[in-house]
């Protein structure tokens, strides 16, 4: 069934009954439980239900992304596979990168099996010497003819070791402003002179990766937007990273506040004070806090462009998980000292655990992962508040000639 042959009936003229009728569709002819993931997903993007902010014919409806929290739901509930915890970099920040600055070319060609996981991306922007300065980058890109040579390292690079894109931002002008000569590629994580590495994490897994480039070739189709780009590129990349990351609008009391609020249930009689309580109390009131804020910075979205309200979700989740699990792991006493296994594994999804342990552990990178809680701090005062900016000593020198150690 196409779009176009959507019954003109008066009630499927709203855009809500005419997605819910595309969900009912796609559920009757893919039974999510008996269909393979690959295809269902597939079926749901061609009928424009993986971002229905989206272009038509590009996994969207060009509606408005408020719909597709009804989808998500509807087609949850019926067991279907999750195209963000599949590929999670993908789904929340690259999928949403190429929409904006990808050619016609670009998104007919990655968006569909980054939807399905066909495809897994990873994000290359992290350098060792520039993390919250990202725009320091050092990484480097040099025209030649229809292709650019890029040579440099990146760091924290999340599912490297199962990508096969990856969305890179390099200098190619180091004589311009550190922001205006940087410009944005999407890079094959298979090409000769991409070496990925495994980095250690303390949880005992390794979720992320160093990622060398050697002389590695990228054809100059393969670029977002134009050179001196990538800047504003990466804008999109982390404003949409900040909402992935912090902005979800869950149930009441779910999440791990509801991990919280049964590990206190199942305690012995006897092990409920009355201080511990007002603390776990506290802790779901800030839960809720969050959610209904989130529920009002969703209606600042309405483009589809989250703005710097993304940054409220963000710092302020990435603060109130740790705080829970930090609970959690108070509450189960001795046993939540103990721990399965530091055995190296190298992890087949992101931001998974098994245990609550492991969960606690995890949850110590999440004032860092996505920019950190300072960083946040000073995006808010200044964008949100209109607070006098950071001290920015390097911000109308050339790249080349700013300092660096
Ligand atoms: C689990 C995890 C996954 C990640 N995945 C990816 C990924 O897939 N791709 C990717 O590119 N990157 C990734 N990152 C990197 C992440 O974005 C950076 O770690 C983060 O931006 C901080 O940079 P940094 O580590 O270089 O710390 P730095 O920037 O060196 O900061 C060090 C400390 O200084 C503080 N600080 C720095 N500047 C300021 C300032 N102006 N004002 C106040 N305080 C400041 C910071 O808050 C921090 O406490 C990941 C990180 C983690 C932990």
């Amino acid at each position: 069934m196409t779009v176009t042959e959507t019954p003109a009936t008066p009630a499927a003229t709203s855009d809500e009954q005419r997605v819910d009728d595309l969900v009912d569709d796609l559920l009757a002819e893919f039974p999510p439980r008996e269909t393979p993931v690959v295809q269902f997903l597939g079926a749901q993007f061609d009928r424009g239900l993986a971002w229905v902010h989206f272009d038509e014919g590009h996994g969207g409806l060009g509606l408005s992304p408020k719909l597709q929290t009804a989808i998500n739901e509807k087609v949850f509930a019926a067991g279907a596979p999750n195209a963000a915890s599949r590929n999670p970099i993908g789904y929340g920040m690259c999928g949403p990168t190429v929409k904006v600055w990808g050619s016609d070319e670009q998104k007919a060609r990655y968006l569909r099996p980054l939807f399905t996981g066909e495809e897994i991306w990873c994000q290359l922007f992290s350098e060792p010497g520039a993390g919250s300065d990202f725009a320091g980058l050092s990484a480097r890109g040099v025209r030649d003819g229809d292709e650019w040579i890029v040579n440099g390292q990146k760091v924290w690079t999340t599912l490297a070791h199962l990508s096969k894109w990856g969305l890179l931002v390099v200098r190619t002008d180091p004589e311009a402003v550190k922001h205006a000569g940087l410009t944005a590629f999407v890079v094959d994580m298979e090409a000769p002179g991409v070496e990925i590495r495994p980095l250690r994490q303390m949880t005992g897994e390794a979720e992320f990766n160093e990622v060398y480039f050697t002389e590695t070739r990228i054809p100059a189709a393969e670029l977002l937007g134009q050179p001196g780009d990538g800047w504003r590129v990466s804008l999109t990349t982390l404003m949409n990273e900040r909402v992935s990351i912090g902005g979800a609008i869950p149930k009441k009391g779910s999440g791990s506040i509801a991990v919280l609020t049964k590990v206190w249930s199942e305690l012995p009689a006897g092990s409920k004070d009355a201080a511990t309580r007002d603390e776990v109390m506290k802790l779901w009131a800030r839960a809720e806090v969050l959610r209904l804020t989130n529920i009002r910075a969703n209606q600042n979205r309405k483009l589809g462009d989250p703005g710097p309200e993304g940054s409220i979700g963000k710092m302020a989740s990435a603060d109130l998980n740790k705080d829970v699990l930090a609970k959690v792991v108070d509450l189960l006493g001795a046993d939540g000292m103990l721990y399965g296994s530091y055995e190296m594994i190298r992890p087949q999804t992101a931001m998974d655990s098994d245990t609550l342990q492991k969960a606690f552990l995890r949850s110590r990178a999440n004032s860092i992962e996505g920019g950190t809680t300072e960083v946040m701090k000073n995006i808010l005062g200044e964008r949100v508040l209109g607070l006098p900016g950071d001290v920015r000593v390097d911000r109308e020198m050339p790249w080349s000639q700013v300092p660096r150690n």
